[in-house]
């Protein structure tokens, strides 16, 4: 490991997610040199979310910001050799127009922002997924661009953080916990460390679901909250062995009961053999503040993974028996199933950009892997030029108020929108139901 430095152009705080390894190798291609990455866990991460992700992404973003980061993501992992397109599916349960109708919207505003989404039959969605059953739904949308990032986001954060490496313009310190973000004058003067300080002019924060720790420190709050997301293993699969694929079936989101489900694949490959079962509680979303994060020594499996009971899913559960049997054809795998840690946000956007408190504090915070790269461009883009490539309001840190960060404002915030990740289907503007009436005439 290189020598622990006293100053750097830039310190990536979290370098070890699929965000900090992303950004680090764009500000690299922009010219960029004398980076220091630090990550509290290893690199790549084997604490973070990306450490567990699910790694699917689909293109059916509700904006054209995302759709620009998720389709530079997809592209960029493709040539990376690191995404199977495997395309994916979107359905409307018979007796659910609502959601037939939002799949409709969902294809005239794809068109809109570059994809390549259409609707299909029930008969052709079971053409595509053997799995569905067929008498369930309505309709389908069908995107071809959907995929995997395989083997894991993971393995490419760690190759990211490999080449950054390499080319003598990062230096990577694992095991290294930022412990202070040092400010003066209202602007960042550089990083704490209990390896010592590195002096540096521009910190980014890529910490994940602990972002508020650090950020809360230096008064410049981060409307974001962990959240509990169930993922369920069933096995053993063993149509899939001898298929040598990572996905043999297309990914399938059932959002009217905000859940979804792939395979995972021949059992040769990483994690293999199952079927996965995804879940956004709609009720009781389990919220988590992030200074409630297990520390990784008492941790059971890690500290962004909870345990699970069947009894917390167990409603929807038997509805996506109905729509996929499989589900309860197989055997469910206790062990490898958890309640993994996401973050969610108080309007549902990403937490990008300088902070409006701390000059030259960078936050990529609330950020999909679906969207790590893209955002990767975003950040070093924006830091370099003074500017992204698109209008970035929609997930730019400065678009909130002060009061808008109050700690009850979020926590409501963040349970609405944890309850509605997937269903009922909102329209972007839809006004909020909690924190109202806070400034009346
Ligand atoms: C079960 C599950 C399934 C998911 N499936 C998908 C999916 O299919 N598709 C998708 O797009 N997204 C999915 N997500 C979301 C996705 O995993 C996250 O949005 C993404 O991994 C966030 O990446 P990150 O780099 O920001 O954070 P992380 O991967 O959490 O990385 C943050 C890093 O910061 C480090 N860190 C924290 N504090 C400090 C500190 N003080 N000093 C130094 N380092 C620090 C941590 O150690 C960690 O390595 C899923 C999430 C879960 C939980």
């Amino acid at each position: 490991m290189a020598e622990f430095p006293k100053q750097a152009k830039v310190v990536i705080v979290g370098l070890g997610g699929i965000v900090g390894s992303s950004i680090a190798h764009h500000l690299i291609e922009l010219g960029w040199d004398d980076i220091v990455g630090l990550d509290k866990s290893a690199i790549p991460t084997d604490i973070g979310s990306t450490s567990h992700a699910s790694d699917f992404c689909y293109t059916t973003g509700a904006d054209k910001f995302t759709a620009y980061t998720t389709q530079y993501s997809q592209q960029f992992f493709e040539s990376r050799g690191n995404y199977v397109r495997c395309g994916g599916l979107e359905v409307a349960r018979v007796d659910d127009d609502a959601r037939m109708l939002e799949l409709k919207r969902k294809i005239g505003q794809g068109k809109a922002f570059g994809s390549r989404v259409s609707l299909i039959s029930p008969a052709e969605a079971k053409a595509k997924f053997p799995l569905l059953a067929e008498d369930q739904i309505q309709g389908a949308l069908w995107d071809p661009d959907a995929g995997l990032v395989v083997p894991r986001s993971q393995k490419v954060a760690g190759d990211l953080v490999d080449e950054a490496v390499a080319s003598g313009k990062l230096k990577a310190f694992p095991n290294t916990p930022a412990l202070k973000i040092v400010v003066d004058a209202g602007r960042v003067i550089g990083v704490e460390t209990r390896r010592g300080f590195i002096a540096s002019e521009k910190v980014v924060l890529s910490v994940g679901i602990w972002g508020p720790l650090l950020a809360d420190q230096v008064g410049s709050k981060l409307p974001l909250m962990p959240l509990e997301h169930p993922l369920l293993f069933f096995g053993p699969y063993d149509e899939l062995t001898g298929s040598g694929q990572e996905i043999v079936y297309p990914l399938f989101r059932d959002q009217g009961n905000s859940s979804y489900v792939r395979d995972t694949g021949d059992p040769k490959t990483t994690e293999g053999g199952r079927v996965e079962w995804g879940y956004y509680e709609t009720e009781h979303p389990r919220l988590v503040h992030a200074r409630d994060i297990a520390a990784p020594e008492t941790a059971r499996m890690s500290p962004s993974m909870r345990d699970l009971t069947l009894d917390q899913v167990m409603d929807a559960y038997e509805k996506a028996i109905e729509m996929t049997p499989i589900l309860g054809e197989l055997g469910w795998e206790e062990r490898h199933s958890f309640n993994g840690l996401l973050s969610v946000t108080s309007d549902g956007g990403s937490l990008i950009g300088e902070s409006p408190e701390v000059a030259g504090l960078w936050f990529a915070e609330a950020v999909w892997i679906k969207d790590g790269p893209g955002v990767g461009k975003v950040v070093a883009d924006w830091m370099t030029e003074g500017t992204p490539a698109l209008d970035p309001h929609r997930v730019d840190i400065a678009r909130f108020y002060p009061h808008q960060k109050q700690d009850d404002i979020v926590e409501s915030r963040c349970a609405e929108i944890a309850q509605k990740v997937y269903t009922p289907a909102v329209h972007p503007r839809e006004p909020f139901a909690t924190s109202r009436e806070r400034f009346v005439s």
